[in-house]
């Protein structure tokens, strides 16, 4: 059988009872990171044997995979953080399992999308998640101007060197539509930024945003109608 084990997005305290009975319980780990989960599990203190499973092996790992679950082996599948799957490998095997019949269960925890969602303080009814905004800078805007289309809230993965970037292009297709930049959640220098692209364009400015980011657009819906 296969268990999605979801790993803290920043502080190891999140981990949940769930998961870590999980490991403990599983014969083998796939990790999109051996070395990265292995210290993870060290600080569990779980002694597991691994197998990388990542974005360039996912497809040819599955059928051994496979293979050795329909034998009766317990697998733990872990990416570097968060819930394996989204914007992380996980899905071919998941896909496979359930092609192939083999129970899977999915533990809740955390992810960084439903976090920075929650925490923002946008609408959270609906909401479109476009995983990591496109590098090429053409892409990126019609992305951008989709999301600033829409009546729900857009989330998106972004680069901390490519944010400031991204706020100028939404300053320049909608600059009075409110974003929201959720940086480093769940670590010391947790924080929402809140504003008009301008305003926060003008905080980094002095201080150029370090670490992990989601960002949030808020939508064209009722609410933001008034603005
Ligand atoms: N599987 C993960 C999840 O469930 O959220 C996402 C993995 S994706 C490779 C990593 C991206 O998620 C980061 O580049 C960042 O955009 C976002 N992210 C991850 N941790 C975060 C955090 N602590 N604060 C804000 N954004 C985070």
């Amino acid at each position: 059988m296969l268990t999605v084990v979801p790993t803290p997005i920043g502080n190891r305290q999140d981990i949940t009872l769930r998961a870590i009975e999980a490991l403990q319980a599983s014969d083998l780990v796939a990790a999109e990171d051996t070395r990265h989960s292995g210290m993870l599990l060290a600080h569990l203190g779980i002694k597991k044997p691994f197998v990388s499973l990542h974005a360039h092996n996912e497809s040819s790992r599955c059928g051994e995979l496979l293979d050795r679950m329909a034998s009766g082996l317990h697998v733990a599948l872990v990416s570097d953080a968060g819930m394996p799957g989204i914007s992380d490998p996980g899905h071919r095997l998941i896909r496979a399992c359930v092609d192939r019949g083999l129970p899977i269960t999915v533990l809740p925890g955390p992810c960084a999308v439903v976090t920075a969602l929650v925490g923002s303080g946008f609408p959270s009814d609906r909401f479109y998640f476009g995983g990591f905004l496109p590098v090429k800078s053409g892409r990126r805007v019609s992305e951008l101007t989709a999301a600033l289309e829409r009546r729900e809230t857009s989330i998106f993965y972004e680069s901390p060197h490519r944010i400031v970037k991204t706020l100028a292009a939404l300053e320049g297709i909608s600059p009075r539509r409110e974003v929201c930049v959720a940086r480093e959640l769940s670590k010391t220098f947790e924080e929402y930024l809140r504003g008009m692209p301008h305003e926060l364009l003008a905080k980094f400015s002095s201080k150029p945003p370090k670490g992990e980011i989601t960002l949030l657009i808020r939508g064209s819906g009722r609410e933001t109608e008034e603005e």
